[in-house]
């Protein structure tokens, strides 16, 4: 290798790392992926049809790609347009411009496609809240690791265990975006916009280097992140990959309903973790394990007093209630922490009251409740009947089969460890290695 290939490939490698790295939340590949796959477990009915159109659901998955792109690059601009991107104002604002400018039946291939990308920017930021409001949570608890590492590293064991099938091609409605950033403190133009584009793409998003880069990172942190490698897929696993597939797809069901005006404030929740038949993983307070949450198919107003904790008997329950992670005045997400250990086997319910205001300007009339029972310890094994299949979200575009279990654990590697890392080499590798240490020191 000569020189000047030797400085390119790092620059190369350690872009890609810091693009990963910068990322709001999971890595992109599993962006495109849960965007998908929450696709492929639609109900057969017409938003399904609409959004499998091939060009239609290329323009799904590059939205979701989409939204992360300004952070790859060096630029105030482009962090602000995927920022604003990530969250429910601007995805309020799009549904706005196309009810008003476009309005359904969008019989042309470029309205079908704009309001694709709108549903995969959405999809996108969905995704982030849960897996960083959730699941980042059991990362720290076991791994003792964060977002920095976790984000890249699971997109590279998507492609180490062979998941990785979506590799989508640049289409965005340009003119509507550039539209729809115009009241931004930054200035956002075309330029910015392909500039983060051209980075993305060429670097990370595509067949080649790309999914070579991922799977090195993937390989050099599985040691380090041990649960998250066996956990990133599992769908008992409050915000895992694949437990964000059933939500997204139900944001999505939500997203094709506001956009045609039918979305009541009184159906804002759209799933519930743990989802029925599951059971809330732990009564350990002290777990985020023993969090539920509601996830909003809309920008729910944030306010102190949305939900509150019930146990089995009608009390009311110790408990935190919190926003987003990150927090945000429209939130699609409320978790409800308990203070208090709860009781195994016990029935609890996370109630919504009404009169809760949707970013649409509605309010709700009625309250809402999620009802779930505690995971049983061995004293209390016999109040833990079972309750019926559980669905697991498919992955490769064919039903899955229920698992009575509901705790499919994907084991190692499957066939494509080596082959991955291989792929990329060790001088790669080390190069990563390389620019790792440099940044955290
Ligand atoms: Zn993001």
């Amino acid at each position: 290798m000569s020189t000047r290939s030797h400085s390119a490939l790092i620059l190369f490698a350690s872009s890609a790392l810091l693009m990963a790295s910068d990322a709001s939340a999971h890595g992109l590949w599993g962006h495109i992926h849960v965007t998908g796959w929450a696709v492929e477990n639609m109900p057969d009915d017409e938003l399904r049809e609409f959004l499998l159109e091939p060009e239609v659901f290329n323009a799904l998955l590059f939205g979701a790609t989409f939204t992360d792109s300004g952070y790859a690059v060096d630029s105030s601009a482009s962090r602000a347009y995927s920022e604003h991107t990530h969250w429910e104002p601007f995805i309020e604002d799009f549904i706005s411009w196309v009810q008003i400018n476009d309005p359904p039946p969008w019989d042309s291939l470029e309205s079908r496609k704009r309001v694709a990308f709108l549903m995969g920017c959405a999809s996108h930021g969905l995704q982030d809240t849960l897996f960083d409001s959730l699941f980042l949570y059991r990362v720290d608890e076991h791994d003792g690791k964060g977002q920095d590492e976790a984000d890249p590293a699971t997109d590279g064991f998507l492609v180490m265990d062979e998941h990785v099938r979506f590799v989508p091609e640049q289409d965005l409605p340009m003119d509507t975006l550039l539209e729809l950033y115009a009241g931004l403190d930054e200035e956002i133009t075309e330029e910015i916009i392909l500039n983060a584009l051209n980075f993305v793409t060429s670097v990370y998003i595509n067949d080649e280097a790309g999914l070579n880069i991922a799977a090195t990172i993937g390989a050099s942190n599985e040691k380090a992140l041990a649960w998250t490698r066996t956990h990133y897929m599992d769908p008992s696993v409050p915000g895992s990959l694949r437990a964000e597939i059933f939500p997204t797809m139900r944001h999505q069901q939500a997203l094709w309903a506001r956009l045609h005006g039918e979305l009541s404030a009184d159906d804002a929740v759209v799933f519930a973790y743990p989802e029925a038949p599951r059971r809330l993983l732990s009564a350990d307070h002290t777990s985020a394990s023993s969090w539920s949450s509601l996830i909003f198919g809309a920008g729910v107003r944030y306010e102190d007093d949305l939900v509150d904790l019930i146990g089995p008997d009608g009390e009311s329950v110790d408990f935190t209630q919190a926003n987003t992670r990150w927090g945000a005045e429209y939130t699609r997400l409320v978790r409800l922490q308990p203070a208090v250990d709860l009781i195994p086997g016990g029935w609890y319910t996370a109630r919504l009251r009404s009169g809760i205001q949707t970013i649409d300007g509605q309010t709700s009339t009625t309250p809402f409740e999620h009802v779930f029972q505690v995971a049983c310890d061995a004293a209390s094994a016999e109040d833990c009947a079972d309750l019926g299949e559980i669905a697991i979200a498919s992955i490769d575009g064919v039903p899955e089969e229920p698992s009575d279990t509901g705790g499919e654990v994907p084991s190692g590697c499957g066939g494509g460890c080596a082959s991955a890392s291989g792929g990329a080499g060790l001088p790669l590798l080390l190069l990563l290695g390389a620019c790792r240490r440099r940044r955290m020191s």
